[in-house]
């Protein structure tokens, strides 16, 4: 199955993407869907910091989710930024 990722807009096969929903309100929270499993509306992204801050300059979290207020990017930045573990630590400056 191929997906667009929806930091760097790239189709990739899904298995290289990580799946993001969004749960709960005020605010909704988004978070990883490792497993593929969690109900509701999905978006795909490659579990890179990269596309992670493409995604959220975009805005396309909110978009790719349906969701018009704001959203706890909290626990998604945390699993995928630099140094935690899915990613290379990012060069200095
Ligand atoms: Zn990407």
């Amino acid at each position: 199955m191929i997906r667009t990722c929806i930091g760097c807009r790239e189709r990739a096969e899904k298995s290289t993407l990580v799946r993001v929903v969004a749960t709960g309100d005020s605010p909704v929270t988004v978070v990883l869907d490792r497993d593929g499993r969690l109900p509701g509306r999905g978006a795909h992204l490659h579990p890179d910091p990269g596309c992670l801050e493409l995604a959220q300059r975009r805005k396309a979290f909110g978009r790719a989710l349906r969701v018009a207020g704001t959203l706890d990017l909290t626990s998604v930045v945390e699993q995928l930024a630099p140094g935690a573990g899915h990613a290379p630590p990012a060069r200095p400056t």
